[in-house]
């Protein structure tokens, strides 16, 4: 009934405790946050590594899952560890060892009224071969059009959470954006600075030097952001966290969006769409291709993921026990 054909390789997902064939259909469609968008959720990735695969960042993941069910008010029938547990069972039920992993905490099935007080907390874990952009664009850097509609403000909402519903604006707006032709779309804030992308940070270069905003320009501070300017830093590149006017990006020698899903995705090409019913205004980044801080801060990222730099082996949880298992010669991909 439900075919995988855009979830490649996904043979199982857990539910509940359980393991449930992909073609299986277990929820109700009256479900609450079917509705509402009444769930909380997460996007992590797992690599291929000399140990076998490991998880990326795991227990910040699983930090920010539990704030994020904290925000929308979820009890959580799962501890972090046994979560953690489960997507590891999940990766080795799929046969997966470089997969995305989406852990999803929703309000199932019970009564429709807005207080979901009859709808349990359900916890649903997937793990499937995703990529956002394929690997030329990524290699050539992407397009990114500024949508008209703004970023929900970080006073509307605490920005730390990953709140289902909230992901509405992501898609209207992604969609948006490819029906203009580019490749993403880009938001500001209500300020009119930059924000973020519907589903990634946004970084710039200009100089040498690398920047990116932070909560109080109402954006998720990711993952993927932290581990960037902690790199950076490590390699000796000067970094600023403050927030970026739009003529900054415009002017900008190189920008690139940042996320789990994305990873570094270089952004070669900016269209203003600010200004609804106006036509847009497009700026060349740079020299219009990808940059020499990008394409190095994008390989050490790799290479971190993937285990290659030991001084960042910290970020990784092994999927299998590392020691149960010997370490194949160098290159083993
Ligand atoms: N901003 C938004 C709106 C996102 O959805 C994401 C993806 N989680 C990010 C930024 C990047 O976060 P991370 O690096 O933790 O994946």
């Amino acid at each position: 009934m439900f075919d995988n054909t855009y979830f490649k390789n996904a043979k199982k997902y857990w539910y509940n405790g359980k393991f449930y064939a992909w073609s299986d259909p277990t929820l109700h469609p009256m479900s609450h946050a079917l509705h509402y968008g009444s769930s909380v959720f997460e996007g992590i990735r797992s690599y291929v590594t000399p140990k076998g695969p490991a998880i990326f960042r795991l227990p910040e993941h699983l930090d920010r899952f539990l704030i994020s069910a904290q925000v929308a008010k979820m009890e959580i029938p799962y501890g972090a560890a046994e979560i953690g547990q489960a997507i590891k069972l999940t990766l080795q039920e799929n046969r997966l060892q470089a997969a995305y992993i989406r852990p999803l905490l929703f309000y199932s099935y019970g009564n429709l009224g807005l207080v979901p007080m009859h709808s349990p907390e359900e916890l649903l874990i997937a793990v499937w071969e995703f990529s956002v952009f394929p690997r030329d664009k990524k290699n050539k850097g992407i397009s990114a059009y500024i949508v008209p509609w703004r970023r929900i403000h970080h006073r509307q909402l605490d920005m730390r959470a990953k709140l289902g519903g909230l992901y509405i604006l992501s898609a209207i707006n992604a969609v948006a954006a490819r029906e203009h032709d580019y490749d993403e779309a880009l938001f500001l804030n209500l300020e009119g600075n930059v924000a973020e992308g519907p589903g990634a940070n946004i970084f710039i270069v200009k100089n040498g030097q690398l920047k990116t905003n932070e909560r109080s320009e109402s954006i998720l501070e990711g993952i993927t952001r932290t581990t960037l300017l902690e790199m950076a830093r490590d390699s000796g590149l000067r970094t600023k966290v403050g927030p970026i006017t739009r003529k900054e990006l415009f002017e900008a020698d190189e920008a690139f969006f940042s996320g789990t899903a994305v990873e570094i995705t270089p952004i070669v090409l900016v269209a203003d769409g600010s200004e609804a019913g106006q036509e847009a205004k497009v700026f060349t980044i740079g020299q219009g291709r990808v940059g020499e801080v990008t394409r190095r801060l994008a390989e050490d990222y790799q290479a971190a993921c993937c285990g290659l730099l030991p001084h960042y082996h910290k970020w990784l949880t092994y999927v299998e026990d590392p020691a149960a298992r010997p370490v194949p010669a160098y290159p083993f991909r």
